[in-house]
C-alpha cells in the first residue's frame, strides 16, 4: 500500500482541525481550500499566478482531462504537473460527477458508468478500474475513487442501493490501485468516498463498508447537491464525528464561505469548489464586507477604493471600483482574470485565518466575524 499516512493532526478547537497534509509535491496545511483547474488550468490564471497567490494545492477533473488531451498526452508529458507547470500537490477527482451530471448521455451499470461524451456524443465506459488508470497517467498526489452521485432528492431506497454499488466499486478501485504501479516516479494515494444521501443510517452504513479496510483518507460525497442546509450540516457533522481522527477528511465540492467554515467546526480538512472561480467571471466577488456585485452602477464613481481594503490580491492593490466595474460592464477579459485573482486570494486568506484561529482556540469567535458581513439581511455594497 502507498501513502498510509499522509496527515499529521496538530491542533483542535472543539472540532475543528488543523493540521499537515503529507504529499510527495509538499505538505499542505489544513483545513485547505484547493482552487478547481478543470482542465490542467485554472480559468483565467496562468502557473505564474497560482504561485503569487500562494495556492497549496489544486483540483484536476480526470473527467475532461480523460476527453482532452487525452491519456496518451498526459503519460507522454509526464503527468499535470509537468503538462501544467505547476509543482505542488494536486488531488484529481474520479470523473464521477460530471458523468453523473451527464444525465441522459450515461446509463449506469454493476460494470461502470457508460456515457456519450459532451463534445462529440462517443462512447465511453468509466470503471473504478479504468479512472485509477486515467489518475495513474495524470500522477495526481490523491486520487478518487469511481462513486455513484445521486441526486440530492433522491429518496432512501435509490440512496441505499447506491451506497452500497459505490462501496463496491471503492473497493474494486482499491485492488486496482495496490496492484498497479504510479507512472511518474512518485506515489499516490487513493481516497473512498462516503455517500447515503441525507440519512443518518445509511450514511453510518456507508462509512461501515469502507471503514473495514485502512485508507490514506476518506471523502464525504452527495452534499451540496440540493439538499436543505440542515441536512447537509447534520450529515457533515455526522461523518465529522464518526471518521477516523487521524485521517484527513475532504467535503466535496463545498462551497461558499459560509458552507466552508460552518463545515471546518464540524471536523472538515480539506475543500475544493468552482464557486470563486466561477463567480469571479461573472462578477461577483467574495469580500471581507460581504458579497459584491462588481458590474453594480454604484461603483462607478468609487475612484480609490479598493474592492476589499483588507485584501492584499493584486487586484485589490493596483485597481479602485470604478475601474473594476468598467471592466465588468464592458465585458473585458481583464475584468475576469483579476475577479479570479481577488476571489481565490480571498478563499486562501479566509483559510489561513481559520488555521490560525484554530491553533488560537479562537475558531468560534473567527467564524462569527467572517460571516457576520455575509448574514445582514441587504449586501453592504
Ligand atoms: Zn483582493
Amino acid at each position: 500500500m502507498e501513502l498510509a499516512r499522509i496527515f499529521q493532526l496538530e491542533a483542535r478547537d472543539g472540532d475543528a482541525r488543523a493540521g499537515r497534509l503529507l504529499l510527495p509535491h509538499g505538505e499542505v496545511p489544513t483545513p485547505v481550500f484547493m482552487p478547481v483547474g478543470t482542465r490542467a488550468s485554472v480559468k483565467t490564471l496562468d502557473c505564474r499566478d497560482l504561485r503569487e497567490l500562494e495556492i497549496t494545492m489544486l483540483l484536476g477533473n480526470s473527467y475532461h482531462l480523460y476527453l482532452r488531451p487525452g491519456l496518451e498526452v498526459m503519460r507522454g508529458s509526464g503527468g499535470l504537473h509537468p503538462f501544467m507547470r505547476w509543482e505542488g500537490p494536486i488531488l484529481t477527482d474520479s470523473g464521477g460527477f460530471q458523468v453523473f451530471s451527464l444525465g441522459d448521455l450515461r446509463k449506469l451499470k454493476e460494470e461502470g458508468a457508460e456515457f456519450r461524451s459532451h463534445l462529440d456524443g462517443s462512447r465511453h465506459l468509466f470503471t473504478p478500474e479504468s479512472v485509477v488508470e486515467i489518475q495513474r497517467a495524470l500522477g495526481s498526489d490523491i486520487m478518487m475513487q469511481l462513486d455513484e452521485c445521486p441526486p440530492g432528492d433522491c429518496d432512501e431506497a435509490y440512496a441505499s442501493a447506491s451506497l452500497e454499488l459505490s462501496a463496491r466499486w471503492a473497493l474494486r478501485a482499491r485492488r486496482a490501485w495496490e496492484e498497479s504501479r504510479p507512472l511518474h516516479g512518485h506515489p499516490q494515494a487513493l481516497f473512498p468516498i462516503v455517500q447515503g444521501g441525507v440519512h443518518d443510517h445509511l450514511r453510518r452504513r456507508s462509512m461501515e463498508l469502507l471503514l473495514a479496510h485502512d485508507w490514506p483518507g476518506v471523502a464525504i460525497g452527495g452534499l451540496s447537491v440540493g439538499e436543505a442546509k440542515p441536512d447537509m450540516r447534520r450529515i457533515t457533522a455526522l461523518c465529522g464525528r464518526e471518521l477516523p481522527v487521524d485521517k484527513p477528511r475532504y467535503l466535496m465540492g463545498v462551497g461558499t464561505p459560509e458552507d466552508i467554515l460552518e463545515s471546518i467546526a464540524l471536523g472538515v480538512d480539506m475543500f475544493d469548489c468552482v464557486l470563486p472561480t466561477r463567480n469571479a467571471r461573472k462578477g461577483t466577488l467574495f469580500t471581507s464586507l460581504g458579497r459584491v456585485n462588481a458590474r453594480s452602477a454604484r461603483h462607478a464613481m468609487a475612484f480609490d477604493q479598493p474592492l476589499d481594503p483588507a485584501c492584499d490580491c493584486f487586484t485589490c492593490r493596483h485597481y479602485d471600483r470604478a475601474h473594476l466595474r468598467h471592466l465588468f460592464h464592458v465585458e473585458e477579459i481583464s475584468a475576469m482574470r483579476l475577479g479570479t485573482l481577488h476571489n481565490l486570494r480571498y478563499y486562501l486568506k479566509l483559510m489561513e485565518g481559520a488555521r490560525a484561529a484554530i491553533r488560537a482556540g479562537c475558531y468560534p469567535a473567527y467564524l462569527q466575524a467572517c460571516l457576520a458581513p455575509y448574514r445582514t439581511a441587504a449586501p453592504v455594497v
